[in-house]
């Protein structure tokens, strides 16, 4: 009973971080306790783009959680019987998915995540494609001067408002907005543990632990959704942001 989880960034520690929960409801408390949780990351230190801000809180409820970490650990192949790890290292575990045989693409630090994005600029307009305009996570946008929109929720509801406006403006001949994505937070659910909320992009921790779980609790069962058959409210949450 070995789970291997592979890159420590936000979702990799919130599955982490919630895994043995998730086997006591699948499995039993048992097989739970003794499960044997790793969390592999190839940079220095776990949750590299979420800023030294946030780390202790991540560091305390990875360690309450009783995950493994290994740090500056590179995967370089999944078999049918495990991880093999850079250096010659490796775990047995078996994958249920991706196939046996699967090798991860070894990217040069950090530019997959550049590589994969549309690049769109202010505007979210795509560079060189007249009438094509990106958002979400698809789209690399510059937010607040030289910070790239990151490939979350809260991103991605700002730039779908800007992108259908400039949309609608587009067409009908008008200025186009310049994206912005003022009052940025993260919210990360440890689990147990609770959760951390950070403001900014140097991500000042605001609340964590139990103080910050019901605002996870809250933005994944509520904030997230769309208002339902009320056309109004539709109409109001996806209105032009400014
Ligand atoms: C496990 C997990 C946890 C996350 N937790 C958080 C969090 O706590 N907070 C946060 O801010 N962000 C979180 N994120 C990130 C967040 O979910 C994404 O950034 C956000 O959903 C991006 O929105 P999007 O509209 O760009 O893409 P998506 O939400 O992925 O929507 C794209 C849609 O396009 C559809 N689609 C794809 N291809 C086609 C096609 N060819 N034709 C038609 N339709 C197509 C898909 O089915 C999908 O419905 C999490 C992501 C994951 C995977």
């Amino acid at each position: 009973m070995t789970f291997v989880i592979i890159g420590a960034g936000f979702t990799g520690i919130e599955l982490a971080c919630e895994l043995r929960q998730r086997i006591r409801v699948h499995a039993s408390a048992d097989v739970a306790d003794s499960a044997r949780v790793v969390l592999i990351e190839r940079e220095p230190v776990a949750g590299p783009q979420l800023g030294p801000g946030p780390r202790p809180v991540i560091e305390e409820a990875l360690q309450n959680a009783r995950v493994e970490v290994l740090l500056k650990t590179q995967v370089i192949r999944i078999n049918d019987d495990g991880i093999e790890l850079e250096g010659g290292t490796s775990i047995a575990a078996k994958p249920p998915s991706p196939p046996p045989g699967y090798a991860p693409i070894a990217s040069p630090k950090r530019s997959m995540y550049r590589w994969t994005r549309s690049v769109a600029f202010p505007h979210l307009r795509i560079t060189d494609r007249p009438g094509w305009y990106a958002t979400g996570d698809v789209a690399c946008a510059y937010a607040e001067g030289e910070h790239v929109a990151l490939m979350s929720c809260q991103h991605a509801m700002t730039m779908g408002k800007f992108a259908g406006a400039n949309v609608a403006r587009d067409l009908c001949g008008q200025p186009l907005l310049t994206y912005q994505q003022p009052n940025y937070q993260t919210c990360l659910d440890l689990g147990d543990y609770g959760a951390v909320l950070t403001r900014g992009w140097q991500r000042d921790v605001l609340k964590s632990g139990r103080e910050a779980k019901p605002i996870k609790v809250f933005i994944n069962q509520k904030v997230i959704y769309p208002p339902i058959d009320d056309h109004a409210a539709l109409l109001a949450a996806s209105a032009s942001p400014i």
